[in-house]
């Protein structure tokens, strides 16, 4: 190997916020929600971890059909269902569960006449105005299912809330009152909450949990990070310095050359950049960990290397190890520094970092606040 870039993933903490996510909800099945490459950590490799899930939710018919490819029996549900009429038979031939939400897909399943008992989840739109049917068209699209020969007639029913990360809020109460409203009136199983809806909404816990960022310990909720919820952050992104030289007072670093060196500091090139997904912070202000010591980022992140300031840690030196994000550096942290969202982060690292898979219980980190 000849370059130290890596993205380690625990297994470990993967299946302990499965349990968290089984704790704060109990009775409730969970969907795990690994679409977008299980959130960068992997898409195989996670659903095989968290193989104790009832069910799994991808974003598109590639990433149900990579994991079927990888050996995964489990239930999937396609979050967004089918685009394309021809797609109805790879539903059926792989065996998953589509949410239907959209006259065009309704269409597709009335024009199916040879397959049979496809599963359904028909999703309606509570106020997110994302995807789903309003809620006064709801009962005639359900008898349109009912009577509908393709699909299996046990209906499960979905809603999606657009604020569930902000406590006390408005917008997620009138979700919550349309979804307790129409929900009632009809059978079948039914989910609303995302990882947000889990930690703060209790009453959106449903029949079915949809548990994404949280599995990966991270906080979805601004302010907080995974320890306030008891996760373990499950990626954890580092590399190594490749460079440690001294720069004199009043010389700058980096391109555009906006960082000027107060004295004559120690700076280390850490072998990471916007290649690889690190994000290019706009402004100063952001970490990265290094012999446990947060040390900051100087100069603007280029494409594969990054700068830092090791005034606080003179005994670095080539090949010392930093931490960018994870057991040592909360994601939630480098999020707000790159005024961005862990999401963003997660899903952006690229193909050249190499990803590690370990099993090990992790050590405990305190909380820190945002
Ligand atoms: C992505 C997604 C989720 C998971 O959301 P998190 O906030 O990551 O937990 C749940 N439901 C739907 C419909 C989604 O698209």
């Amino acid at each position: 190997m000849s370059r130290f870039t890596r993205a380690t993933v625990n297994v470990s903490a993967l299946r302990h916020n499965l349990e968290r996510v089984r704790a704060l909800a109990p009775g409730r099945k969970v969907m795990a929600v690994v679409k977008a490459n299980a959130y960068g950590h992997g898409l195989a490799d996670v659903a095989h971890a968290l193989s104790a899930a009832d069910a799994y939710a991808v974003a598109t018919v590639q990433e149900a059909r990579e994991l079927r490819g990888a050996g995964v029996n489990g239930r999937i549900i396609l979050l967004e269902g089918i685009h394309r009429a021809d797609d109805l038979s790879t539903v059926s031939e792989l065996d998953l569960d589509m949410v239907v939400h959209d006259h065009s897909q309704l269409q597709f399943l009335a024009n199916e006449h040879a397959l049979t008992g496809l599963k359904v989840w028909l999703k309606f739109d509570t106020g997110m105005n994302r995807l789903g049917f309003h809620a006064d068209e709801l009962p005639e699209i359900y008898q349109t299912l009912l009577d509908c020969p393709a699909t299996a007639k046990d209906i499960n029913l979905m809603s999606h809330l657009a604020c569930a990360d902000e406590p006390d809020n408005e917008h997620t109460r009138a979700q919550i009152a349309r979804w307790q409203q129409t929900m009632q009136r009809y059978p079948g199983e039914k989910s609303l909450a995302n990882s947000a809806g889990i930690l703060v909404w209790p009453q959106t816990h449903a029949d079915w949990v949809r548990a994404g960022l949280m599995l990966y310990g991270v906080s979805p909720v601004a302010g907080f990070v995974a320890e306030n919820h008891l996760l373990q952050p499950a990626m954890t992104l580092s590399s190594e310095l490749i460079a440690v030289h001294q720069v004199r007072a009043g010389e700058t670093v980096g391109y555009g050359a906006t960082y000027t060196c107060p004295e004559d500091m120690m700076v280390g090139t850490v072998a990471i950049g916007y290649g690889d997904g690190y994000p290019r912070f706009r402004r100063p202000g952001a970490n990265v960990v290094i012999h446990g010591r947060q040390c900051p980022v100087i100069g603007n992140v280029s494409m594969d290397m990054t700068c830092v300031d090791l005034r606080d840690v003179p005994s670095a030196q080539v090949g010392a190890e930093v931490e960018l994000w994870g057991q040592q550096l909360p994601i939630e942290l480098v999020a707000q520094w790159a005024d961005t969202i862990p999401w963003v982060l997660m899903c952006g690292i690229t193909r050249r970092v190499e990803m590690e898979y370990v099993a090990e219980q992790a050590v405990p980190r305190p909380a820190q606040v945002c």
